[in-house]
């Protein structure tokens, strides 16, 4: 790296921030807020940006094609979190931005001299998880910074990612002078269940960056605790996740000839999709994660809604899999004399998230500033919708590498004592720091 100087000045000054981080780490926590719920995050994130003097913030609905976001939970539930938000701080000035989910910020710091587009995703929503309330047990709980939602906690760290990208400006906005070329970050909201970069990718704001990077939280390895960034040329496997809604008939359940079993076709359904034979197009996965049925003891079944989801690590198995299992809901509903409607409610594509030279050019860059990064290899992973994000720049030419951040974990992500410790946060906002920096040399020296 020709700049090693300035990124010194620049990972100093992101040092002055670590206590900043932690607090605003804590605070996120605190009021963990879900897919589509992320209104109080948001308005705490624009806030944030004005104070540093960002002037191009895309907020709420200038981030979305609308009808292409998923998962959307009901307009009650929309209507109620977007009160809680108010009540819990969200910023009234900017709060109808974000109402009727359209939780999601884009910012552009731009230092009017040429050179590359870089980017980087940060995810803000928390997931479906009851968090621990035991002082025994859990820091946050101890500390008084566990969730106050209940049915929502930040067990995945993206309450730590939120808080990279807000960092990440400061220390860009701090340093601008000195930089150059363009420096772009997507807040996204309902990474989990795979349901929000989909909604914001076809805008044309992703049109024209060159270098994309996403960070994620990741235990530390513990044979090499001196690597704190971990890169794994991670390929996403290709996901669906569906809701199904079986419509019978109630009926007393004396005389059952006169209604039509939907507790039956769902039970033939279940059976029906776990029953697809294996392919030879690639490894697959089926999961019915939760069904809610009937209304009572002596009633036939008139109802019933199957939440589940698919996955295959290609594309050819998710596309073997999807019709089956649609063909299967079908008729195995049509068997009982019911009906089945599929709602999708989050999906993503099986594609690298990262270029190969890119990710080993950012392990390379690691090392050499002293982060510590190990050797990418080849990896096929859980999934991220970050693929969406991934696959538009490199539609455009643009180059892509997802990394993860190490940091020692009190439980595995998801879990209901996930806890992390924050002194390692400036350690993503100094990666983020040492990639623009030397993608910016690199520019310079090609182009002069
Ligand atoms: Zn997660
Ligand atoms: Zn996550």
């Amino acid at each position: 790296m020709k700049s090693r100087e300035l990124y010194e000045q620049m990972a100093a000054y992101i040092d002055t921030k670590a206590e900043w981080m932690k607090n605003n780490r804590q605070d996120l926590h605190k009021h963990a807020e879900s897919a589509w719920h992320e209104v109080r995050t948001c308005t705490l994130i624009v806030d944030y940006l004005k104070k540093l003097g960002v002037t191009d913030i895309k907020m709420g609905k200038e981030c979305f094609i609308a009808d292409e976001r998923m998962g959307l939970p009901p307009q009650e539930e929309l209507d109620a979190v977007y009160e809680r938000a108010l009540e819990q701080g969200a910023i009234p000035e900017y709060a109808p931005y974000f109402k009727d989910g359209f939780t999601g910020v884009e910012a552009t710091i731009d230092t009017g001299k040429p050179g590359p587009v870089i980017g980087y995703r940060v995810d803000i929503d928390a997931l479906g998880v009851i968090e621990c309330q035991d002082p025994a047990v859990h820091r946050p709980a101890r500390e008084g910074f566990a969730s106050i939602n209940e049915g929502e906690m930040h067990a995945c760290g993206h309450d730590c990612h939120a808080t990279i990208g807000m960092a990440t400006a400061d220390a860009f906005m701090h340093f601008k002078d000195q930089l150059c070329g363009k420096l772009k970050i997507v807040f996204q909201p309902g990474e989990e269940g795979v349901r929000g970069a989909r909604g914001m990718v076809n805008t044309g704001w992703f049109d024209d960056i060159d270098y994309m990077m996403a960070i994620h939280m990741r235990p530390e390895t513990k044979d090499h605790p001196e690597q704190r960034i971990h890169i794994e040329n991670k390929n996403c496997m290709a996901n669906c996740k569906m809701d199904v809604y079986v419509t019978g008939k109630a009926c007393h359940a004396a005389s059952p000839q006169n209604g039509n079993n939907a507790m039956l076709a769902t039970a033939a359904i279940i059976q029906g999709v776990y029953g697809i034979p294996r392919a030879s197009v690639g490894d697959a996965r089926i999961n019915v994660g939760q069904v809610i049925a009937g209304t009572g003891r002596n009633v036939v079944c008139d109802r019933s809604k199957i939440v589940m989801e698919i996955r295959g690590l290609t594309q050819e198995s998710l596309e073997y899999l999807r019709p089956y299992t649609e063909r299967i809901i079908e008729h195995a509903a049509a068997m009982h004399g019911c009906t089945a409607e599929i709602k999708i409610m989050g999906a993503t594509p099986c594609v690298p998230t990262d270029t190969p030279e890119f990710s080993k050019y950012l392990a390379d860059l690691a090392n050499e500033v002293g982060l510590g990064c190990n050797e990418p290899g080849a990896f096929v992973s859980t999934s991220d919708d970050y693929a969406y994000m991934a696959q538009k720049v490199m539609e455009h030419g643009g180059v892509s590498c997802y990394m993860n951040l190490c940091s020692p974990f009190s439980a595995p992500g998801h879990a209901v004592t996930y806890d992390i410790e924050e002194k390692d946060l400036p350690n993503g906002v100094k990666m983020y720091a040492a990639a623009a920096i030397s993608l910016m040399d690199d520019w310079k020296e090609k182009n002069q």
